[in-house]
């Protein structure tokens, strides 16, 4: 297989690489190494409609791989076989599909729907397990609250759907865009590396690098936030916040039994400057989203005075009605 890619793209072909094929007269085809060792591969065929797909294949008889196989060689424009020794495994007839469901929670009994039960997109770009993923962190400390208490399961599960559909809607316009440039591109596309990155962060983004209420927090090196439980960051200004806040805040948090953790950013460092802009104090829930942004050095309200509200205003960043 290696052999036969040098043909068809040039000598420099690196290991663990994607090649895109577009020849003429033929549909897009992609082939992915996957195990680092050249030793197994994927390959797709992408057809615009099941009607251009071979008929044997869209009727669903897909037992014999090795037929599969040769599509792909087509579809790659191969002279020859990939080589002896090559053996067909798998082969698979999809329709890659946009949808997202209706309504994804129930508050009575508590319910909520996550990763492929709620939302379909089509496999390019990697994003399905990747989402499914990102439900399950976003309703894992959800779960958790209601089980310790610390939340109604109504306030628990708030803004869980709202927060997965954006996600998913983000990489759903992602794919359907890349999927309408590959199918319509005449030219080749040149092979990716392993672990090529997007542009944007289309399944949790922070926004531009910077720290954005709803958002995920930027990454910093040597930040450790508490996943069990919420994170009070605070950008070293020079003078002693840590004494002024924290005591407030873990006092906070052990009312209500969160597990909590106080952090220090150096506002000197240019990257906590672009995240934090005028801003001195973040609050993290258990899955790095800030929940509360402040100017001034003081906590939210409802975390300080309010003992009833403590776990909305910290897990959910706001106050939610009886
Ligand atoms: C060709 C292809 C390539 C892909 N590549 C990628 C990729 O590179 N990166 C990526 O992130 N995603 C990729 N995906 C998407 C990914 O495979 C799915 O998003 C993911 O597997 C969904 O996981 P899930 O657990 O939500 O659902 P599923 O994998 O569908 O799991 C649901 C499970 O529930 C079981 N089940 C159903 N009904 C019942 C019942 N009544 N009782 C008990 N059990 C039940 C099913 O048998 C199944 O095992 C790809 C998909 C395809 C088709």
């Amino acid at each position: 297989m290696l052999e036969l890619l040098r043909r068809q793209v040039g000598p420099d072909v690196p290991s663990g690489a994607a090649y895109s094929f577009r020849k003429p007269g033929q549909w897009p085809a992609h082939v992915w190494q996957i195990d680092g060792e050249e030793e197994l591969y994927y390959g797709i065929v992408s057809y615009p409609t099941a009607c251009d797909a071979p008929g044997w294949l869209s009727a669903g008889e897909v037992s014999d791989a090795s037929r599969a196989l040769r599509v792909l060689e087509a579809a790659c424009d191969c002279v020859e076989p990939w080589g002896p020794g090559l053996e067909a495994l798998q082969c698979w007839f999809w329709t890659p599909y946009s949808l997202c469901a209706e309504k994804w929670t129930l508050d009575r009994p508590a319910a909520a729907l996550a990763g492929d039960a709620a939302h379909l997109l089509s496999p390019l770009g990697g994003f399905g397990m990747n989402l499914g993923v990102g439900d399950a962190a976003s309703l894992g400390w959800r779960l958790a609250a209601v089980l310790n208490g610390w939340l109604e399961p109504g306030a628990a599960l708030s803004g869980y759907e709202a927060e997965r559909r954006e996600a998913w809607a983000r990489c759903d316009a992602y794919v359907v865009a890349e999927r309408a440039r590959l199918m319509g591109g005449k030219a080749y596309v040149p092979p990716l590396g392993r672990g090529g990155a997007y542009e944007t962060a289309l399944l949790g983004p922070c926004v531009n690098g910077q720290a954005v209420v709803g958002h995920r927090l930027p990454h910093f090196p040597g930040v450790r936030l508490e996943t069990r439980g919420v994170t009070l960051l605070l950008v070293n200004g020079g003078e002693d916040l840590v004494a002024a806040i924290a005591p407030a805040f873990v006092a906070a948090c052990g009312r209500i039994g969160v597990p909590c953790r106080t952090c220090i950013v150096d506002g000197a460092q240019p990257a906590v400057a672009v995240a934090f802009g005028g801003n001195r104090l973040a609050i993290c829930r258990p899955d790095a989203v800030v929940t509360f942004l402040g100017a001034a050095a003081c906590l939210p309200e409802a975390v300080v005075e309010e003992a009833g509200l403590a776990a909305e205003a910290l897990l959910l960043g706001e106050k939610v009605a009886p």
